[in-house]
């Protein structure tokens, strides 16, 4: 508890004036849910794997360390800020998600070459130097919604060969909300999955399922399997819930962070949830950018798709009903051929 409120105290976020005191008070809770809207994240106050994961990364500020390619990758804001400069500067990178991957290294040696320094795909003071130096220069390009290049190409316009990742979201002990009607997100996750694997199938795609029982993995290790597994598309379900029952529709999700978008993911998403609430009735929530760890993690396309609020009595027994179940799984279907036939 107090190593949370150090790092929220650290990166400006008022905790009262107890500070870090270890207690968890309503301070402490507001500083966590301001944190999780910045970056992003699901702002229900909880410090889950992923908001944890955020706050390790938003430690790090550029020139904190030696930034390079190694496994597992270094992550963090250092390597956000050298994926923003690299980017606006022209070398592509691939997504700005504060991952130093493979791409980042042939980015940085790229830039290391152009700027006359030593080639070495290491980034240390003198890289940084030269990146500062730039952009003290005068640099006219936007810091928002820097488009992708390659994120997201597929390269298939129909199913046959297509590689689709589908994750049903929690699972064992992590039920996930429990609806009135007794259905836990869990198996509603579960049943829409397996039904659109089916499909998918049969339309010739490859899928693979991160999990088709009820069993609990962690969330990051359950990315990595997902990403081991190499997908063109990956798409993550969950069901939604709110404090009130009045709260329905459908809505879509893709990856989007303070500073950069997936635009082949906002697309995506798009196609599905218009399919959703036209093909099922149901009101349409649209889409909207997240720093899910499902989303920022699995490459190179994810969306994370809610079909409906199972806190909301009657959307949840529409939900729960196997034969709606089957009509969802067709409409993600068809948002993902409308996405296929555009590209
Ligand atoms: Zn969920």
């Amino acid at each position: 508890m107090v190593d949370i409120q150090t790092r929220l105290a650290a990166l400006g976020f008022f905790l009262g004036k107890e500070g870090a005191d270890g207690f968890f008070g309503p301070h402490t809770e507001s500083a966590i849910r301001a944190f999780q809207q910045r970056r992003l994240l699901f702002a229900d106050g909880i410090v889950e794997d992923n908001t944890w994961t955020e706050l390790v990364e938003a430690g790090y500020e550029p020139g904190d360390r030696l930034l390079y390619l190694r496994v597992p990758y270094m992550r963090g804001d250092d390597v956000l800020y050298l994926q923003r400069r690299l980017d606006e500067l022209g070398f592509d990178c691939g997504p700005v998600d504060g991952i130093f991957s493979p791409l980042l290294e042939v980015a940085v040696t790229e830039f290391q070459r152009n700027a006359g320094l030593t080639v070495d795909g290491i980034v240390g003071e003198t890289t940084l130097d030269r990146l500062r130096r730039l952009q003290k220069a005068g640099d006219p390009l936007p810091s928002v919604n820097i488009p992708d290049r390659m994120d997201g190409y597929v390269g298939l316009d129909s199913f046959s060969g297509l590689k689709v990742g589908i994750d049903a979201a929690h699972g064992g002990r992590e039920r996930g909300y429990q609806a009135a009607n007794g259905t836990t997100e869990k198996d509603a996750n579960l049943a829409l999955a397996k039904q659109l694997a089916v499909l998918l199938a049969e339309a010739g795609a490859e899928v693979n399922l991160v999990r088709e029982t009820d069993t609990s993995m962690p969330l990051y290790e359950r990315m990595e399997a997902a990403n081991a597994w190499e997908p063109h598309i990956h798409i993550c379900l969950h069901h939604a819930y709110a404090s009130s029952p009045k709260a329905r529709g459908a809505a879509s999700y893709y990856f989007a962070n303070s500073g950069y978008m997936s635009k082949a993911g906002k697309r995506l998403a798009g196609y599905i949830v218009d399919a959703i609430s036209t093909e099922l009735g149901r009101v349409d929530l649209h889409t909207h950018g997240r720093n899910y760890a499902c989303l920022r993690e699995i490459k190179p396309l994810a969306v994370m798709v809610e079909p409906g609020f199972l806190s909301c009595p009657e959307e949840a027994d529409e939900l729960a009903d196997p034969k709606v179940v089957v009509r969802e799984a067709e409409a993600i279907m068809h948002g993902i051929e409308a996405y296929l036939a555009r590209l």
